[in-house]
């Protein structure tokens, strides 16, 4: 089969040929229909994640259909439409018990970080990692639930306990926050989209945004007059860059919350202790999603309450390619490989 493996930090990934792996007891392999591309995978493919490994196979939103299953693997079937939970978790620690297993601390690996993933033909893991798709979802939109709306849907319900006819302002509307607009507005809340990127700003409106901002000057001003002079009760920042952060702590209503889902490796930001104290907000950290919330995420999806928004595809030996673009920021929504 052919793979697009990362086989030292900083150069393109290399299409080899490797064996269709056979699955070993518990696990399943499925043929790998459609992966979607991911920010985080300029990170990897540049050596600024900690933690990961080379050479890897990346892709960390595969879809796909099983193909072969190990001993005693009951969960998924062969033929099952499936997506892939992209954290290989211990299933036996705290967190992993409390359907906290992003926070595993056991991790045996993320899929397409440290484990082979799935910019390839075929994809082998725990089978406990593949939840098949609810009926009418497709292996292109199934994909990208594992990541990009599954991460919308915990930073806004688990992590930012968002309740309906509160709002939202959602700080960069790309592949995730694209998402975090429509899971908002699906669980009841009225959003506002901020992003440098008119053409991003324009899709948000398209898919429930109700209002749109380009981030600049007055930016505190300009968000309470677009929400009727109070700032929002939760911020996404899907950006994560020190300013920012400290422009959205700014402009967080008292008791608001501030959740944190984009990053600039190496970076900090300042809190004003008094400031945070005084207006008791909350700043919260949000990693990835649970397998609970990939369930909920199929359920949004199914009853066309969040439309998975995918805008280009790419065979898959044309992921350097697919990365080119994401890099000179010329995706829209999310792209995908399809080997
Ligand atoms: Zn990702
Ligand atoms: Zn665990």
């Amino acid at each position: 089969m052919r793979a697009m493996v990362l086989r030292e930090y900083g150069s393109p990934l290399a299409l080899e040929e490797r064996p269709v792996p056979e699955p070993g007891p518990g696990e399943a392999v499925i043929r790998v229909r459609a992966c979607g591309l991911c920010g985080t995978d300029l990170k990897i493919a540049a050596g600024k994640l900690p933690g990961t490994r080379v050479p890897v196979t990346m892709g960390h939103e595969p879809a796909g259909e099983v193909v072969a299953v190990g001993s005693g693997v009951r969960n998924v079937t062969v033929g099952d439409h499936v997506l892939a939970h992209f954290y290989v978790t211990c299933g036996l620690c705290e967190y992993c018990r409390t359907d906290r297993e992003s926070i595993c601390r056991n991790l045996l690996g993320r899929v397409g970080f440290e484990i082979d993933g799935g910019y390839a033909d075929y994809l082998r893991l725990p089978a406990t990692s593949f939840l098949r798709l609810a009926p009418g979802i497709g292996f292109e939109e199934g994909a990208i639930l594992g990541d990009a709306v599954g991460t919308a849907f915990h930073a806004l319900y688990r992590r930012g306990h968002l309740r309906p006819g509160e709002t939202v302002l959602v700080m960069g509307v790309g592949g995730v926050g694209l998402h975090v607009v429509q899971v908002a507005r699906a669980l009841g809340a009225r959003t506002v989209a901020v992003d440098l990127s008119p053409a991003k700003l324009e899709l948000a409106c398209a898919h429930g945004a109700d209002h749109a901002l380009r981030y600049g000057g007055h930016y505190v001003e300009q968000v309470r007059d677009a929400l009727g002079g109070e700032g929002p009760h939760l911020i996404v920042e899907t950006v994560g860059r020190p300013e920012t952060v400290e422009a959205n702590l700014r402009v967080l209503r008292p008791g608001g919350r501030l959740v944190i889902v984009g990053y600039l490796p190496g970076s900090t930001f300042r809190v004003d202790p008094l400031a945070a104290l005084l207006d008791e907000v909350s700043v919260v950290g949000s990693r990835a999603c649970t397998k609970d919330d990939l369930g909920s995420v199929m359920s949004l999806v199914s009853r066309g309450a969040v439309k998975p928004v995918i805008t280009r595809r790419f065979p898959l030996e044309q992921v350097n390619e697919a990365f080119s673009e994401l890099a000179a920021d010329r995706i829209l929504g999310r792209a995908v490989v399809v080997p």
